[in-house]
């Protein structure tokens, strides 16, 4: 092979999509857990809402509903009286980004929580433009 060859192949290569599919897959953020006697503390909680754009409390209140464990914000950290496992931690979280937090319509994360009514909270997306209705936790 000479060198006109390779730096065509090299030139093709670089003409190839780098990832396929549509846009980019939400990571979210990693929870930073530690345990003092029965208690579990979030050390990151509040970096965690803001990277999620949600208010702390709303997140505070999906976790102690979910977990059945009391729990308060402390300066940055969240602090639940009962031990939960990291996995149930990370499960949690997971599971509230996807009922609260991504677009039903195209995954995104660039969403807003619409107060409607006493009871009634609807997640706007500001990627493409969908409305879905959300319970109130
Ligand atoms: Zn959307």
């Amino acid at each position: 092979m000479d060198n006109e060859y390779l730096e065509l192949l090299e030139r093709l290569y670089q003409k190839l999509p780098k990832k396929s599919g549509t846009g980019e897959r939400f990571e979210p953020p990693k929870v930073e857990i530690s345990y003092i006697g029965n208690q579990t503390i979030i050390k990151n909680f509040i970096f965690i809402a803001d990277s999620l754009r949600r208010e702390p409390q709303h997140l505070l209140k999906f976790f102690t509903k979910e977990t059945a464990a009391p729990g308060n914000i402390s300066g940055k950290q969240a602090i639940f009286q009962s031990k939960i496992p990291a996995h149930i931690v990370n499960s949690k979280l997971e599971a509230y980004i996807k009922e609260f937090v991504l677009c039903k319509e195209c995954k995104r994360p660039d969403t807003k929580i619409i107060k409607k009514d006493k009871k009634l909270f609807s997640l706007k997306c500001e990627a493409c433009g969908a409305e879905t209705s959300i319970r109130s936790i």
